[in-house]
């Protein structure tokens, strides 16, 4: 038989089957995925294949194979071991909520965001909520800020989650696949996912709660299936993703409008710092790259922590 998994608690899984069938699943003795070691050999999401057992009255499935993963989101613990977790797979895109104020989103944090979606392989649409609070002036700021984002190709959605304005457009994106949602706390990640499902009971808390989280808890994302054949993977506690290790030389591919020019740089391993003939910095000059990734750019590479700066410290 084969599902998809719907909720895990480490040691029993929630598969769903393509009929709706759902069945209480385990592993049995040493099972491993092939590639990637990770504390959990079986994430929310991951596709299944299991056989059904029965013990006395109890019929359960017992998870056979996993299909290659199209993509999977981590966390590594912060002890010394460093154990990879993996927390979702198989996401079909993220919609990042972004806010001027209450609480107030930098480009810094939105920028980190895509890096690691990017390096993730997951498509990320930001939505632009809260059009209903901001002035004419904010609202320059917003159409700026997409228009920046846009030109890098992605997609941006100008949002009320409270008026409903343009809830229609999340909607039709997320039909027939599996999204996340993501965005600093109090940008209005429950009340979109009410306003798209008002039936779904999905209180405040878990979908934006800031767990608080002791070094060797581990939180369990969770699938829900919407009224309008889509899926939500709700991940307690992940407003952004963090940044994932990688080399120096990778960081500049994870910025699209840096990897488009990436040929015309003298040195084919350039970074975009000090070296002579660089593309990017020539964007920089001209206008065709924005101040503001750079210097997002620049503080992932130092490995900074997240300083915040907005965009209009540069325009
Ligand atoms: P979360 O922490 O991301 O889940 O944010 P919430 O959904 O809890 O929203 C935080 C606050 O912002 C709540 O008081 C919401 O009513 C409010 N809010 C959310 N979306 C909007 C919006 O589009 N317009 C306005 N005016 N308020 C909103
Ligand atoms: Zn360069």
């Amino acid at each position: 038989m084969k599902g998809v998994v719907y909720k895990s608690t480490g040691s029993w899984y929630l598969v769903k089957t393509a009929e709706g069938k759902v069945y209480n699943c385990r592993i049995k003795g040493k099972f491993r995925m092939k590639g990637i070691k990770s504390t959990n050999p079986v994430a929310v999401g991951d596709k299944v294949e299991f056989d059904l057992e029965e013990t006395g009255d109890d019929v359960f499935g017992v998870i056979k194979t996993i299909e290659e993963r199209d993509n999977y989101i981590i966390r590594k613990s912060v002890n010394l071991s460093k154990q990879t977790h993996i927390i979702a797979s198989n996401i079909d895109q993220a919609f990042l909520l972004v806010t001027l104020n209450n609480p107030p989103t930098f480009t810094t944090f939105i920028d980190r965001f895509l890096v690691t979606a990017e390096a993730y392989h997951i498509k990320t649409i930001l939505l632009f909520n809260k059009i209903d609070t901001y002035t004419p002036e904010e609202t320059d700021e917003i159409k700026y800020l997409a228009a920046l984002y846009r030109n890098i190709g992605y997609e941006c959605i100008g949002i009320s989650a409270k008026t409903g304005k343009n809830i229609d457009k999340v909607k039709e994106m997320m039909i027939g696949k599996t999204s996340m949602f993501s965005g600093h706390s109090g940008t209005g990640k429950s009340t979109l996912i009410n306003a798209l499902e008002p039936s779904l009971d999905l209180k405040t808390s878990q979908i934006s709660a800031q767990h608080k989280q002791g070094q060797h808890t581990t939180t369990f994302a969770e699938m829900y299936d919407l009224s309008f054949d889509a899926r939500i993977i709700d991940t307690p506690g992940i407003k952004g993703f963090g940044v994932v290790e990688m080399e120096k030389e990778e960081l500049g591919n994870y910025f699209p409008e840096f990897f488009a020019v990436k040929q015309d740089c003298k040195f084919h391993n350039c970074l975009h710092i000090e070296e002579p003939k660089c593309a990017v910095k020539e964007g920089l000059e001209n206008g065709t790259i924005a101040w503001s990734r750079y210097k997002s750019y620049l503080q992932i590479m130092s490995g900074e922590d997240e300083q915040q700066y907005r965009v209009d410290n540069y325009s």
